[in-house]
């Protein structure tokens, strides 16, 4: 600690704000790919044949934290749908969604290793673990130049069949279905469902003596209004859609 305002005394304003952004620019996604793809042949061969794939993803509006999704090759649609609700659904939720979350990403390891399930045996939805077993990153390596690395796990099918809002979602479904655009609102429903289970985990992995109940309260309050707001938006369209048609009738 001292050291470090040592080094703050004596770096050139500017010089400081550089190193950082160095730092920053050190880890990226490119970064890791690089760093996994520089591993002995005969590791990368084993772990291709049993399977093994990383998809490695970020928030778009931060540097760090790095989202790794760790899945099975049979997986990898899921996995794809877990970087698209990182880079493109967390940009589209509202402001407020974001901030609700500013601490938790702000202070998270800024490597966040997905494991991602198809199930798991207790029926959760998801764990934070207490040390981080996925091979690659379960050791410290300079590719990561010292960066924190924290580990979850999330299980898919029960994202996809979790009642987060039962009354809500009975009355959504009834609405697209009539929209005939049921299927997408599904697609989008996971996705931010994923998106809440990942920061849910997250909010544990940064402050792992916060109450369950106000950690869920949290993510519970990030995934209805990220769905109310996408809903609005689609329901516009859908409702500009049937407008139209009738018009033409008329
Ligand atoms: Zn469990
Ligand atoms: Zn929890």
């Amino acid at each position: 600690m001292g050291e470090m305002k040592q080094g703050e005394a004596d770096a050139a304003p500017g010089e400081l704000e550089w190193k950082s952004m160095e730092r920053e620019h050190i880890l990226s996604p490119g970064v890791i790919e690089e760093y996994l793809r520089s591993r002995p042949r005969w590791i990368r061969w084993r772990e291709w044949a049993s399977g093994r794939r990383y998809r490695v993803t970020r928030f778009l509006d931060r540097p760090t934290p790095l989202v790794i999704v760790a899945h099975s090759f049979r997986n990898a649609v899921k996995a794809r749908q877990v970087a698209l609700a990182v880079e493109q659904d967390w940009a589209a939720v509202p402001n407020r969604c974001r901030e609700s979350y500013d601490e938790v990403l702000f202070n998270a390891p800024r490597l966040i290793v997905v494991q991602l399930r198809r199930s798991n045996v207790c029926k959760c939805l998801g764990h934070r673990h207490v040390a981080v077993k996925e091979p690659p990153f379960a050791e410290p390596h300079d590719a990561f130049g010292g960066a924190s690395v924290g580990e979850m796990d999330i299980a898919y099918e029960r994202v996809e069949n979790w009642q987060a809002l039962p009354l809500t979602d009975t009355a959504l479904d009834t609405k697209f279905l009539q929209g005939s655009r049921l299927d997408e609102f599904h697609a989008q429903q996971f996705r931010l469902r994923m998106l809440s289970v990942l920061l849910h985990e997250t909010n544990h992995l940064v402050f792992p003596h916060e109450p369950e109940v106000l950690v869920r309260q949290r993510s519970l309050g990030f995934y209805s209004e990220a769905l109310a707001s996408y809903v609005e938006r689609a329901i516009a369209t859908m409702s500009l859609t049937i407008d139209r048609s009738f018009s033409r009738l008329g």
